[in-house]
């Protein structure tokens, strides 16, 4: 299982349909938040997501996209909370985001790190010598919205290939413990003295899945090479071609433009997010316009999840 749920779908501001920035992602029931803009977990509560989670991702530090994470960390230290909690973002996080934590008189029971990043890193680990994450990496990726501003992309490790059935019985490998091996690309003995290998019986390896999140960006190269074939990409869409220059002068990215960069990753499917207020009642001119250029797109409402299955 891997889903989005969008929090906050509006730029800059909120609106009375939508709130600012924060996306919550859920995979095999672990629950990863990205960007925290206010009144996020009011969202969280009105849309079903768990405050079970011990990482928030930033991408930038405008002000619609972090100002929650004051709110969201006393609510889930007046939740008694002792696992430590685990804030990223660019260059400039760890000054923010203690201003952010020390706003408040309250004491935060537990232990907050934060962690600057840049892009080009990958992040195997969830904290400062904790466990490896389980079969997946969040790769950072540079886009360009002005001070040192990141995107993020989940990477599932490969899989093993699928076990073939109807060849391991014609090989007459006998049902059991036997099968296991080979999936798990293993050589085994046979009762009757042969030798067989997974060659043949268990296929290719698989990739796993790719979701890519761009925050605000203007289109750029390490967004298209961050998101190349990924099953979801997740790109800002603030504006619609007649305020093109503007997207430009504000370093946003305009529908067109965010579908054009999903059609250049040969991504599967694209949703855009982060709109302008103007289209906070019908984005559908938002749609209108990438759909000319990459068919599938959607564009993201407060509490709408969309899940991201295997491409096979
Ligand atoms: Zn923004
Ligand atoms: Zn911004």
């Amino acid at each position: 299982m891997l889903s989005v749920t969008f929090l906050g779908t509006s730029a800059a501001r909120p609106t009375v349909e939508r709130n600012v920035s924060a996306m919550a992602l859920v995979r095999e029931g672990e629950t990863l938040l990205f960007e925290c803009g206010e009144g996020t977990q009011r969202q969280m509560m009105r849309y079903g997501v768990s405050f079970a989670l011990s990482e928030i991702f930033f991408t930038h530090f405008h002000a619609d996209h972090f100002l929650g994470v004051i709110g969201l960390i006393r609510t889930l230290g007046l939740q008694a909370r002792t696992e430590p909690m685990r804030l990223y973002g660019p260059k400039g996080a760890k000054k923010l985001l203690t201003q952010a934590l020390v706003l408040g008189v309250e004491r935060v029971p537990f232990t907050v790190e934060i962690e600057e990043v840049k892009p080009g890193m990958v992040l195997r680990e969830r904290g400062a010598g904790s466990r490896e994450r389980d079969g997946y990496e969040i790769q950072v990726f540079g886009t360009e919205h002005g001070g040192g501003s990141v995107g993020y992309a989940l990477r599932e490790h490969e899989r093993r290939g699928r076990f073939d059935v109807d060849k391991a019985r014609a090989a007459g490998i006998p049902e059991g413990p036997l099968w296991g091996k080979l999936t798990k690309g293993e050589t085994v003995g046979l009762p009757d003295g042969r030798t067989i290998g997974p060659e043949g019986i268990v296929g290719a390896k698989r990739p796993g899945r790719l979701v890519v999140f761009t925050g605000d960006t203007r289109p750029c190269a390490s967004v298209v090479d961050a998101a190349q074939g990924a099953d979801l990409l997740i790109h800002e869409a603030t504006f619609g071609e007649e305020e093109k220059d503007r997207a430009k002068e504000t370093g946003h990215s305009t529908a067109r433009e965010a579908a054009q960069v999903a059609l250049a990753a040969k991504a599967r499917r694209l949703v855009l997010s982060h709109v302008s207020a103007r289209y906070s009642i019908s984005a559908e001119e938002l749609v209108k316009e990438a759909r000319a250029v990459f068919p599938e797109t959607a564009v993201a409402k407060d509490g709408m999840t969309v899940e991201v299955p295997f491409a096979d």
